[in-house]
C-alpha cells in the first residue's frame, strides 16, 4: 500500500464552494491533510463593491482585468450566473436555503438508489445548522408587496418568509451590531448582525450573511485544511500511468489572475474532489477526457443539465416614495399554483446597472413575434405616457424602485452540454448547449408580475435577452455528472464517487439528478455531507475507494 508521506496531500479539493467547503471541513475533521484549490480570490467585507457599477469588483473575467465574483455565462439555451471565489457562490448567493419537496428523491437517474427519504433529513439538518438557516424576520417593502398580490389573486397563504443563511438580529432589535460568535458556541469568528441593506448579491459589507468563509472553511482551515486562492486547476493525472488512479493523482493549478507570465503548480494527492460547480466540474472533466487525462469519464458527462425552469420579470415603480431596495435579497416566497414559485428580489440603493437588462413587460410565443409586441408596447406606452415611459427606463434610482421577480417551476426538463468547436470560432473547442429550448415566457407568471405591478402602481418588466434572443438566465446551473448506478446512465455512483476511478469524487451541484424547484445550494451542502460521511477516517481508510455498481443494485433491491 502507498505511503501517505509520498503525496502532497491526502486529498485535494478543487473549488471551495457549497460541496467543496463541506468536504475541506469534513475530511479534515477525519485527520486527513487536504488542500482546496480555488481559481477566484479571497474577500473581506469591506473590499466588496459597493454598488453594481464597480464592474472591475463585482464580474469575474480575469482576462479582461475584472477580478470580481460574479460570473455570466453566455450558452444558445441559457445564459447562466455563477460565482467564483473563496466561498464559491456563497459570496454573491441571496442566501436562500430551501428543502426541496419529497418527490424530487423519487424521479431522475438517482431514485431508488438509495432511501433519500429516510437519510437525507439528518444532513439537511446538519447543512443547515452550519449554513445559521433561519427564517427571514426582515420583511420589506418588497415583500409586503408579494404578500398583498397575493391575497389580490387568492393565493396570499402560501406566502412565507424565506430560511435564509443570515445572521440577523433578534426582532425589534437594531442591525448592524458586532458580537461574540452565535452560531458555534463563541468558536467561530465575530459577527455582526444583518442590516438590511438589500445587497446580498453584491457580497456581504457587513459579514452578516453566513458564507462559507465564515462557517465551513474557518473551520476547516483551523483544522489544517490549506486554501490556495487564485489556483485554477487545470489538469488531474493519475500518477505513474496506473490508469484507474489507484496510485494516487497528480493536479496541475495555474495562477488564475496573472497578466502574464502564470505562476504553475504541482501537486501530488491520494483522491481528489471535484467540487468546481456543474459547469466548472463539467469543463474541466470535458477538457481532461478530452486531452486523455481522464479518459475513462462516463461518456454522460455532460447530460441531464437541469435550469430549474426559472424565468426573470419583475416590475419598477418611478417616482416611488417607498425604498424597495429595503430587506434582504430575496426575503420571501409564494406559490401561484402547484408547479410555479415566485421569489421577490432586490438589489441594494444605488445599484442600478441591471437597469440595462429590464423593459416593458411582454407576452407572446418566442420569436420575432414577440419583439414586435415588444416594440409596439413600448411605442404605446411612450405616446400615452412619454414621462413615466421614460422614466421606467432610466437607471437612476432603478434599484429602489424596483423589484425582479425569480418564477422558477418545478416541471422536468433538461438540455444537454456538449465539448465542441462551435460554427463561429472552428480552432477550440467549448462547452456548447444542446436540446429543447427552455421557456422564457410563463404566461401565469406574467400575469402576476402584472398585478403586482398594478398593486404597486408601477410596470410590470420583463428581461430584454429573454424578449430578443429567447434565451432565460439561470442561477441555478445543476446536474451534468449525475448521480446513477452504472457509468451507462450517470458519472458518480450514490457515495459521489466516479465511474472509472479509484479515489475520485465529486461534490457538487452537477451531481444532482432531479429538477429541484427551488435554490439548490442546502441540496448541494445535504448531499456533500452525507457523501462525506461514508469516507472512513484517515487511520482506518484502505484507499482502494471505487464507484461500485453493486452497491447500487443491493440497494435498488432493498428499496424495492
Ligand atoms: C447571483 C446568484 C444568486 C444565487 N442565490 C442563491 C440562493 O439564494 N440560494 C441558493 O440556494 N442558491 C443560489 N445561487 C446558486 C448557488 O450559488 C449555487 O447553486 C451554488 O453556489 C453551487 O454550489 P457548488 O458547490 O456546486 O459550486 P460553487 O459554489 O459555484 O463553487 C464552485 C467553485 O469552484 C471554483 N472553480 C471552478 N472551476 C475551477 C477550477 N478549474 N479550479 C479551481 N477552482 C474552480 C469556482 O471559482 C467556485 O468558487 C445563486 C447564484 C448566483 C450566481
Ligand atoms: S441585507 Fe445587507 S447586511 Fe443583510 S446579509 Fe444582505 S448584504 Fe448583508
Amino acid at each position: 500500500m502507498l505511503s501517505s508521506d509520498q503525496f502532497d496531500f491526502d486529498f485535494i479539493v478543487i473549488g471551495s464552494g457549497f460541496g467543496g467547503s463541506v468536504s475541506a471541513l469534513r475530511l479534515t475533521e477525519k485527520g486527513y491533510r487536504v488542500a482546496v484549490m480555488e481559481m477566484g480570490r479571497r474577500w473581506k467585507p469591506e473590499d466588496f463593491p459597493r454598488t453594481s457599477w464597480s464592474i472591475h469588483r463585482w464580474f469575474w473575467r480575469p482576462r479582461l482585468g475584472l477580478r470580481g465574483f460574479f460570473n455570466m455565462r453566455f450558452f444558445r439555451h441559457a445564459t447562466i450566473f455563477h460565482g467564483a471565489a473563496v466561498g464559491g457562490g456563497s459570496i454573491t448567493y441571496a442566501a436562500t436555503l430551501l428543502t426541496p419537496p419529497d418527490k424530487v428523491w423519487q424521479s431522475g437517474t438517482w431514485a431508488s438508489l438509495a432511501d433519500w427519504r429516510r437519510e437525507m433529513p439528518q444532513h439537511y439538518a446538519t447543512a443547515a445548522h452550519m449554513l445559521g438557516v433561519a427564517p427571514n424576520n426582515i420583511l420589506g417593502p418588497a415583500d409586503h408587496l408579494l404578500k398583498q398580490t397575493g391575497d389580490a389573486i387568492g393565493v396570499g397563504d402560501t406566502f412565507y418568509p424565506t430560511n435564509v443563511g443570515i445572521f440577523q438580529a433578534a426582532a425589534g432589535e437594531p442591525g448592524n451590531q458586532v458580537v461574540r460568535d452565535p452560531l458555534f458556541n463563541g468558536d467561530g469568528p465575530p459577527r455582526t448582525t444583518c442590516a438590511a441593506c438589500g445587497g446580498c448579491l453584491m457580497g456581504c459589507r457587513y459579514g452578516a450573511k453566513n458564507t462559507l468563509d465564515l462557517n465551513y472553511l474557518h473551520f476547516a482551515e483551523k483544522g489544517g485544511a490549506r486554501i490556495f486562492a487564485e489556483a485554477k486547476a487545470v489538469d488531474v493525472r493519475p500518477l505513474h500511468e496506473v490508469g484507474d488512479g489507484s496510485a494516487g493523482y497528480e493536479v496541475f493549478t495555474v495562477e488564475s489572475t496573472a497578466r502574464m507570465f502564470a505562476k504553475r503548480n504541482r501537486f501530488t494527492c491520494h483522491a481528489v474532489i471535484f467540487s468546481a460547480s456543474a459547469l466548472g466540474t463539467m469543463e474541466l472533466l470535458f477538457r481532461l477526457k478530452q486531452r486523455g487525462s481522464l479518459a475513462n469519464i462516463s461518456s454522460q458527462l455532460g447530460k441531464h443539465v437541469r435550469t430549474n425552469s426559472e424565468s426573470l420579470i419583475g416590475a419598477r415603480m418611478p417616482g416611488c416614495r417607498e425604498d424597495y431596495s429595503q430587506g434582504i435579497a430575496i426575503g420571501s416566497g409564494i406559490y401561484i399554483d402547484e408547479h410555479t414559485h415566485i421569489e421577490a428580489v432586490r438589489y441594494p440603493r444605488g445599484s442600478d446597472t441591471m437597469s440595462f437588462l429590464t423593459t416593458m413587460l411582454t407576452d407572446g410565443r418566442p420569436g420575432w413575434t414577440r419583439v414586435v409586441l415588444w416594440l409596439k408596447a413600448v411605442a404605446i406606452s411612450l405616446c400615452r405616457h412619454p414621462l413615466k415611459t421614460l422614466r421606467m427606463f432610466s437607471p437612476w434610482r432603478w434599484a429602489r424602485e424596483s423589484i425582479i421577480l425569480l418564477c422558477m417551476q418545478a416541471l422536468d426538463g433538461e438540455i444537454e452540454m456538449r465539448w465542441q468547436r462551435p460554427w463561429f470560432w472552428p480552432f477550440r473547442k467549448f462547452l456548447v448547449s444542446r436540446g429543447a429550448k427552455i421557456p422564457t415566457y410563463i404566461p401565469q407568471a406574467n400575469e402576476f408580475a402584472r398585478q403586482f405591478a398594478h398593486t404597486a402602481g408601477g410596470t410590470a418588466m420583463s428581461m430584454l435577452p429573454e424578449i430578443l434572443f429567447d434565451i432565460p438566465g439561470t442561477a441555478h446551473c445543476i446536474g451534468g455528472c449525475v448521480i446513477a448506478d452504472s457509468r451507462e446512465r450517470g458519472v458518480v455512483d450514490h457515495r459521489h464517487r466516479v465511474f472509472g476511478y479509484r479515489n475520485m469524487y465529486i461534490c457538487d451541484g452537477s451531481v444532482i439528478a432531479a429538477n429541484l424547484g427551488v435554490n439548490p445550494s442546502l441540496t448541494i451542502t445535504a448531499l456533500a455531507e452525507r457523501a462525506l460521511s461514508y469516507i472512513p477516517p484517515a487511520t482506518t481508510m484502505r484507499w482502494d475507494y471505487a464507484a461500485s455498481t453493486s452497491d447500487a443494485s443491493q440497494r435498488k433491491s432493498m428499496t424495492g
